[in-house]
């Protein structure tokens, strides 16, 4: 038998790619599976945004390599995003853009994070961020938050998690998967105790766009410039654009820092595939009514479904704000239907009621589920009809 590197047989599959990967599985057997598990907006990318990627094909510019890094046109559209969006703009050498958010996630531990270095994370969060931290030799530190504290650290938390191998601190807001936002006062606070102790932040702002119901997001690194200083910032165009298939992200940060993730771009995937960077620069720059019909459709279904989930025997769920999933507790439902583990408890779900959902425990919420709400009512409605009869089963 091959033996395989110690790197991978420590990591995990990522649990939101495992649940849509066994959730289609099922329907090409003909089960009927609703899929509210992967999270990916439901929405065609914008016909403004195919063309310029049909353009940059057909008149070959999308032939060639471009710098590692990305195209100088790139990054002044992200610089011109982030004028109109954060409230500053940003030069050439502090942009980055790469294969999708999370490869510049990776590429990014990769650059920063030396063997046993910390980084702290706030539980739930995103299930990519622990593996690609420890496939870096780095130490992620849970900090745990839960529906009593609306899933928000507090600073005495990250306090008592702070060490001398503290070297970055995660931030995912609005967060997947609990649709959390942190207010302006609160990423004050928590941006300045980081840099009183020289702790990065990573702000992982890829939802930034999609709030509801009134909720503001603030981005961390627009509230001083100390604190942008001390921030890199993590964001793409999957969510906002429904661009998933697309698979461009970037990063801003410091010209220093940039350089050093570049070179882990130059050394990996080479630059983003061209005719994708195109289709990004229409994204970021040009009209941009297509992200408020999406939003308004997301807040619609987040409005409807809300009260009906609510209403599932054993499902305790906190309205979520921001982003587009549900994560309700379900440890009274699992009591009730005799399960203790959260992973075997949404397989059953899937098996019986033939909903996918993602199971919380690779978001380090052992009992919690998630379910995304990006996608049509209907589907939704019947989801949680289905649900409720499991349950009532
Ligand atoms: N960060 C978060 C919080 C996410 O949910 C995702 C994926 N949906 C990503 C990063 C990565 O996005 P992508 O690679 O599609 O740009
Ligand atoms: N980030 C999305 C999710 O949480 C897409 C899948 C993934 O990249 O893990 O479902």
């Amino acid at each position: 038998m091959v033996k395989l590197s110690r790197r991978v047989l420590e990591m995990e599959e990522s649990v939101t790619l495992a649940a849509s990967a066994r959730a289609k599985e099922l329907k090409s057997q003909g089960r009927d599976i609703l899929e509210l598990s992967v999270g990916q907006p439901d929405f065609i990318t914008p016909k403004h945004i195919q063309d310029a990627a049909i353009k940059s094909i057909q008149d070959g510019s999308a032939s060639f390599y471009t710098v590692a890094s990305g195209l100088p046109e790139l990054k002044d559209a992200v610089s011109q995003y982030f004028e109109n969006f954060y409230g500053y703009s940003v030069e050439r050498n502090q942009v980055v853009a790469g294969t999708g958010a999370k490869f510049m996630l990776y590429a990014l531990f990769a650059a920063l994070i030396d063997s046993g270095d910390e980084v702290i994370i706030p539980t739930p969060f995103w299930v990519s961020y622990a593996d690609q931290i420890k496939m870096n030799e780095g130490v992620p530190v849970f900090v745990t938050t839960s529906e009593d504290n609306h899933f928000k650290v507090s600073l005495d938390q990250l306090e008592a998690a702070r060490t001398d191998k503290s070297k970055m601190l995660l931030l995912n807001s609005p967060s997947n998967p609990t649709g959390m936002i942190y207010s302006k006062e609160e990423l004050e606070a928590i941006g300045n105790w980081a840099v009183e102790h020289d702790i990065l932040i990573l702000a992982d702002d890829i939802y930034g766009r999609l709030v509801y119901n009134g909720a503001e997001f603030v981005p961390i690194s627009s509230l001083s410039e100390t604190i942008r200083k001390q921030t890199i910032v993590v964001n793409g165009v999957s969510k906002t654009y429904s661009m998933t298939g697309w698979r461009v992200g970037y990063v801003v940060a410091d010209p220093e820092i940039v350089a050093a993730i570049s070179k882990i771009v130059s050394q990996t995937t080479s630059n983003l595939t061209t005719a994708a960077q195109y289709a990004a620069i229409e994204a970021l720059t040009g009209a941009q009514d297509s992200v408020e019909e999406m939003r308004q459709a997301f807040e619609e279904r987040l409005n409807t479904v809300y009260p009906l989930l609510a209403e599932v025997p054993g499902f305790d769920v906190v309205k979520p704000q921001g982003a587009f999933y549900f994560f309700p507790n379900v440890k009274k439902a699992m009591e009730m239907k005799g399960y203790t583990d959260v992973t075997a408890f949404t397989t059953a779900i899937l098996e019986e009621a033939g909903v996918a959902l993602v199971t919380g425990a690779g978001f380090g919420a052992p009992e919690n589920v998630r379910m995304s709400y990006a996608t049509d009512l209907d589907t939704l409605k019947e989801a949680v009809r289905r649900l409720k009869v499991f349950m009532e089963n």
